[in-house]
């Protein structure tokens, strides 16, 4: 991409559009869109809807008109965490007054009343408790599956499977395997935040580094795991950071094909120690996912994902390249404790109605896109 020296605001905007064409070719053609291209549509002063227009006719050409949602609840079993990021409004130490671990009892409760609502997914993450050893985590997955044998297990994120190998003085590989063998279905995209290591010393210095992230994924999809990736946007990054995790993300996806799904995450400071920050704006927001969906060009699925986004954006995104709600999600935790006030769950007719409303037809998947038919 050549960029000129533009001498009044009339040639930079010619420029722009002449960008922005090159661009739009690149995407009729089906071209992968280089770094620097995608540094170019994350500008401000882009056309953000233009932007979108192109992410829609990306995700339309892979997906046609269709727009997902499944069943689910989420299973966040302990807020105590070691780690304690800076990013996070969640966890709290062992002696906090609101510090919890849920019992086994309940955790199995919790699944039932899942599945007898009809979910297809139990979500389960949560914090590294200094006391709690491998065998807790794998044995929650193992109560998890006995209980509820046909909800499928996305569990665990890359930080806390890192965390998990620590522990057990064990290979990644055979940590999961265990895992695998316990029940586990799939694992979640969470804990990468931007992979870049400067942020990452900025707002969680301790836990697994981008590169542990990767690693986990990459020894997940050798496994025949699928998992999805995040990416917490909106704090301290830079706009070149932030494509450079997208670039990570894509060069991993080309080596192995095993994520499903790139799940944009907005940043809410309430409740951080990061809270002097500005929350993003709805501008951004959908621009991220329209970028996303068009770098990631090796990715299936971008997700709107309601609960951080807010359902306004969340549904306006689907048409800037989202074209997955997530779900009914009962029971979230993380986001929630962080200021984010949409509701604690959503019902089937509600996500139907959101996703009938952009202009799409609504199906209901199971977590593999597996369409569900009721
Ligand atoms: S973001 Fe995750 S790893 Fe960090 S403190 Fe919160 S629960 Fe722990």
């Amino acid at each position: 991409m050549t960029r000129t020296n533009p001498q009044n605001e009339d040639e930079i905007v010619s420029e722009e559009s002449v960008l922005l064409d090159q661009i739009a070719q690149k995407v009729d053609a089906a071209e992968r869109l280089s770094a620097a291209e995608a540094e170019f549509l994350f500008q401000p002063g882009v056309d953000v809807h233009e932007v979108g227009r192109l992410a829609d006719r990306a995700r339309r050409r892979r997906l046609g008109n269709v727009a997902y949602y499944n069943v689910n609840a989420h299973l966040n079993p302990t807020n105590v965490c070691i780690y304690r990021c800076r990013l996070c409004a969640y966890s709290r130490d062992a002696d906090d007054a609101d510090a919890y671990v849920m019992p086994d009892e309940d955790v199995v409760a919790r699944a039932r009343e899942a599945a007898a609502a009809g979910a297809t997914e139990l979500h389960v993450v949560g914090g590294l408790h200094p006391d709690k050893g491998f065998d807790w985590y794998l044995g929650l997955v193992r109560l998890l599956h006995d209980a509820c044998p046909e909800v499928h297990i996305k569990a665990f994120t890359a930080v806390e499977i890192a965390r998990f190998a620590e522990l057990a003085r064990q290979p990644v590989g055979k940590v999961l395997e265990q895992l695998i063998e316990a029940g586990l279905g799939s694992l979640p995209g969470g804990g990468a935040e931007i992979l870049d290591p400067h942020v990452r010393a900025e707002i969680c210095p301790h836990k697994a580094d981008g590169r542990a992230w990767l690693d986990v994924h990459r020894t997940a999809h050798r496994l025949g795991l699928r998992s999805n990736a995040t990416m917490l946007y909106g704090h301290v990054e830079t706009l070149e950071q932030r494509v450079d995790h997208l670039l990570q993300l894509r060069r991993l996806q080309d080596e192995t094909g095993g994520f499903q799904a790139f799940v944009p995450l907005c940043f809410h400071p309430e409740g951080t120690r990061l809270a002097h920050l500005a929350k993003t704006s709805p501008v951004d927001d959908l621009r991220t996912v329209a970028v996303s969906r068009l770098f990631l060009d090796n990715f299936d699925h971008v997700k709107a994902y309601w609960i951080t986004l807010g359902i306004g954006i969340a549904q306006t995104a689907l048409a800037y390249g989202a074209d997955d709600l997530d779900g009914t999600v009962r029971y979230e935790e993380i986001h929630h404790r962080a200021g984010s006030d949409s509701p604690e769950a959503l019902s089937v007719a509600q996500l139907r109605r959101l996703i009938g409303e952009a202009g799409f037809q609504p199906v209901e998947r199971d977590t593999l896109y597996r369409r569900v038919e009721r």
